[in-house]
């Protein structure tokens, strides 16, 4: 079959909607189009009966109960409302009073969290921003090290959306319990890829969302546990009530039906996927790494999701780069902000030096990656990186054996 042009590589920043899960919803814009809160009439309760039975779906997904998922608009509001609504629950002081309890996070989390956190430090909270080593991971034993008498939160993502890498979160989780300290994980590019049981993985807070497990955009969820802990939020969203007043706000019950669907997809199919996705990275990573020198996977080799790569090319301008793979939908290391090419603060603190940064691409593979496009990406990249590469100096002094990092450099 022909290539369609350009080949999308970007399943962590989004995925399509799966067709099975549009057809699902479709009812909902027009015929089933009641208020899920509408108690005296049959529209409402067919509503409410479709956002039932896809809360059923999206328990399943993590091994929680139907009644512990709370809907939102997504991972920022889950991660917003876990974060903000376990904070204010248990702070030990009044608002307006300082030293109202420690949280514990780490530098390389979603700014969905970060800046949740930031915005608690302003309001008399202390937070911990654990550094990870240069392979990525947060360990159990980093957070053991940063507890104190009045942490009564920590927030760890299970794996990053950069780099794609797995902290160790079953453990941080039984840490957190040992210590009788609520455990919040975003979760976002974990569920729907790798297998999630929320029980065993000792986790009371789990934030996910719909556009990235081939659902909708606009719908999350977040998981609340109700025992062992029970677990309280205080609501950041005020109105009727809904969502047993977690979350006011009338329901989107077409994005919920395809949300569910969705989850539901994903779990009947995420270990048949993952085992291509792993093999079609493979492949992806072995070819450009046999075909060039100077290629870094940045990141912990093994512990990682299947299906992305985070990889740098040593003597290779990042936006030039990204210009030459122009028929490559996919992200790079450096985030425009403003004027300026920011190096990504991810990659930065993992100890990796701008330059690699900017010269690094997250290539994500999704449900309808094929071979021929890895073989295309592979293409693309190889020409491109080699030709900036034959136009550089200092890919030059390096091929002639000169250690670049010894040269000084003179002004004239
Ligand atoms: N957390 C992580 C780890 C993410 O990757 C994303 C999406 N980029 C979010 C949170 C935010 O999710 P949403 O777009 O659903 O608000």
């Amino acid at each position: 079959m022909a290539l369609k042009l350009p080949i999308y590589m970007d399943h962590s920043a989004t995925t399509p909607c799966d067709p099975r899960v549009v057809d699902a919803m479709l009812p909902f814009f027009t015929e089933v189009f009641g208020n899920a809160a509408s108690r005296s009439h049959k529209f409402g309760w067919e509503a409410e009966e479709a956002v039932e039975n896809a809360r059923k779906q999206a328990a399943a997904i993590i091994g929680a109960d139907p009644k512990e998922i709370i809907w939102t608009s997504g991972a920022t509001e889950s991660n917003n409302l876990a974060i903000k609504g376990a904070a204010c629950m248990y702070a030990k002081a009044e608002p307006g009073q300082r030293n109202r309890g420690h949280i514990i996070t780490a530098a390389l989390e979603h700014k969905a969290v970060l800046d949740p956190c930031k915005r608690l430090e302003r309001e008399g909270f202390d937070v911990t921003f654990l550094e990870p080593g240069p392979d990525g991971i947060i360990t159990a034993d980093m957070v053991r090290q940063a507890f104190r008498d009045d942490t009564i939160l920590v927030t760890i993502m299970w794996a990053n959306n950069e780099i794609a890498t797995i902290n160790e979160v079953p453990e941080i989780g039984a840490l957190c319990h040992e210590k009788g300290v609520i455990f919040h994980t975003d979760a976002t590019q974990w569920v729907g890829k790798m297998p999630t049981d929320v029980k065993a993985d000792n986790i009371d807070l789990l934030s996910w969302s719909g556009h990235k497990i081939y659902g909708p955009k606009g719908v999350g969820a977040l998981y609340v546990r109700r025992r062992n802990p029970r677990v309280r939020l205080q609501a950041v969203q005020d109105g009727g009530g809904h969502e047993r007043g977690m979350r006011s706000g009338t329901l989107n019950v077409t994005g919920i039906v395809g949300f569910g669907k969705a989850c539901e997809i994903c779990l009947a199919e995420m270990e048949a996927e993952r085992d291509r996705l792993l093999k079609l990275r493979q492949k992806l990573e072995n070819e450009l790494s046999s075909r060039m020198e100077m290629v870094v996977i940045n990141g912990h080799r093994d512990r990682r999701l299947p299906h992305v790569t985070n990889i740098s090319f040593g003597f290779v301008e990042g936006e030039s780069l990204i210009m030459g793979i122009n028929e490559i939908a996919c992200s790079s290391g450096s985030a425009c902000t403003s004027a300026s090419l920011e190096p990504s603060y991810v990659l930065k603190a993992l100890g990796v030096n701008d330059e690699l940064a900017h010269s690094s691409l997250r290539l994500s593979l999704g449900r309808w990656t094929t071979e021929e496009e890895i073989d295309f990406a592979v293409e693309q990249i190889t020409r491109t990186v080699e030709h900036l590469r034959s136009m550089s100096p200092l890919w030059d002094l390096y091929k002639e054996g000169v250690d670049i990092s010894k040269i000084q450099w003179q002004a004239h």
